[in-house]
């Protein structure tokens, strides 16, 4: 980008930095109108949201977008309104004996100006709940979503502009190289969602001014099957999270570990989910979207050439139409660890199976990769669910179902190494982008002020009174 939009970036933070000074923290009733004129504007503008959201991917699902887009959104919004008067009330803390007559509290205060980058999946609700949570903070915010998204972009533009002056909330767009200029501003904290590799550069960029982060990465999220489950209880729910926004999810379900002795059974209900799913095909439905281009459409056709010429069974689960970038799903059996489909998140409707012959083995395969962002674990008895859970480190978890943690709203969202720092979402939302202020007033008398010179005899008795 040329030094112009670099200058232009400083400036507009120097503004809302100043401004943000000047004019304090806004109180309760601020943020609260903000948020609800903010949910009032994206409710206005929700035919051209969908629609904008089609012509950026080609083809999805106008009511999977209202579905997985907006109804998060909106209720996440409507959680921070009804429960931002309580998170903000200072909290009375502890004082120990020798400070009794004192008082110590927490204050949560914005942070300041928080800057956001979002990808291009869910590019209206990534973008907009950081964005609701930074204004519940308090904070003045900028936004920069994905270039691989225009059209969203330029909607959740106008709904910005609609409703906030550029000193309060401003979006700025462009690629990498304005993400990159975007992340050495000196914020007050950056809230990143997108791949590990970005996040790293972005975490670099952000040590360089002491900026604190919330990294919100992606990774491979495991299904695991415990030996014996019903396989009519997993294959509907593996192939929901599969198959949402053909798999360009976060969290979608990555890989499926299961007993070897289940495995065709999981194969055989797997594809008549599938095929419950979209009963007229995949080519041509209208509720399933298409991978978002050619690049990610020939990265996915890759991983299964790859994983076919390495002898994995590919079994296609419908009809693909190249031109509209529409991938039908896929089911891979004999798996191994090597192929290609297993090194890299895959981000589309490509399901690989690998089976395992004891749960330590699955546990075992889950550790010895990078911690990923989702686990699923379907399984009904409860000490091998507890040896699942208790041994591996993972973002959040969904028992005997996929997806489900994300929304809700008391929850907190994050993930751990690989897949990210810091969590967001209801509360953990407004603690990660506020600033926990310990407070404390001295009484008009305690033990301390005794312990001030001259010391003498009353010192010692109280020093050795303390150090019992
Ligand atoms: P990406 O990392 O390629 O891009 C994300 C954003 O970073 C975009 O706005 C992009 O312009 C910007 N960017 C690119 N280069 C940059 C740089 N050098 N410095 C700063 N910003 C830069 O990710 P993507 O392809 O848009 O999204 C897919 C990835 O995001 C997947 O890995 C997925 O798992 C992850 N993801 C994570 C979550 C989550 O909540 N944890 C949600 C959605 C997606």
């Amino acid at each position: 980008m040329s030094d112009v939009t670099a200058i232009e970036l400083h400036s507009i933070l120097d503004r809302q930095r100043a401004t943000f000074l000047n004019a304090g923290p806004p109180a309760l009733k601020q943020r609260r109108t903000d948020l609800r004129r903010l949910k009032a504007e994206i409710l206005k503008r929700r035919t051209d949201i969908l629609r904008a959201l089609k012509t950026d991917f080609g083809q999805r699902s106008e009511r999977e977008s209202a579905i997985v887009e907006l109804i998060p959104l909106v209720q996440s919004i409507n959680y921070m309104i009804a429960h931002l008067g309580h998170w903000m009330k200072p909290q009375r803390r502890h004082v120990s004996a020798y400070f009794q007559c004192g008082r110590a509290w927490v204050v949560r205060q914005p942070v300041g100006v928080v800057g956001m980058i979002a990808p291009w999946n869910y590019p209206v609700s990534l973008a907009l709940v950081p964005l609701a949570t930074a204004v519940a903070a308090g904070n003045r915010a900028m936004l920069k979503p994905s270039e691989f998204t225009p059209a969203t972009s330029a909607v959740i533009g106008e709904i910005v502009r609609a409703i906030f002056p550029p000193e309060q909330v401003a979006v700025v767009t462009g690629g990498g190289e304005v993400g990159a200029a975007f992340s050495a501003l000196p914020f007050d904290h950056i809230l990143f969602t997108g791949s590990t590799a970005v996040g790293k550069k972005v975490a670099e960029a952000a040590a360089r001014n002491l900026t604190p982060v919330t990294l919100e990465l992606g990774g491979k999220s495991p299904v695991v099957i415990a030996p014996g489950f019903a396989m009519r209880r997993v294959a509907d729910r593996v192939a929901f999270g599969k198959l949402t926004n053909a798999g360009q999810t976060c969290i979608a379900p990555d890989y499926v570990l299961v007993h070897e002795d289940d495995r065709d059974a999981f194969a055989a209900v797997y594809q008549d989910a599938v095929k419950k799913l979209h009963p007229g095909g995949y080519a041509g439905s209208p509720d399933y979207t298409a991978i978002l281009n050619t690049h990610h459409y020939e990265r996915l056709s890759s991983l299964i050439d790859n994983a076919a010429a390495q002898g994995a069974q590919v079994i296609r689960l419908g009809t693909d139409s190249a031109p509209d970038h529409v991938l039908a799903p896929v089911l891979l059996l004999d798996v191994t660890p090597q192929m290609a489909v297993m090194q890299e998140e895959i981000f589309g409707p490509v399901l690989p199976v690998l089976t395992y012959r004891t749960l330590d083995e699955a546990i075992a395969f889950i550790n010895a990769r990078p911690r990923p962002l989702a686990l699923y674990y379907f399984g009904d008895n409860r000490a091998e669910r507890d040896r699942v859970l208790k041994n591996t480190v993972s973002g959040n978890v969904t028992i005997n179902g996929t997806l489900m943690h994300y929304v809700q709203d008391d929850l907190p969202f994050g993930g751990v190494g690989d897949s990210g720092i810091g969590a967001y979402h209801g509360k953990e939302g407004f603690i990660a982008l506020t600033h926990a202020r310990g407070v404390y007033r001295q009484g008009r008398f305690n033990a301390a002020t005794l312990l001030q010179p001259p010391f003498g005899k009353l010192a010692d008795a109280i020093i050795n009174l303390i150090l019992r």
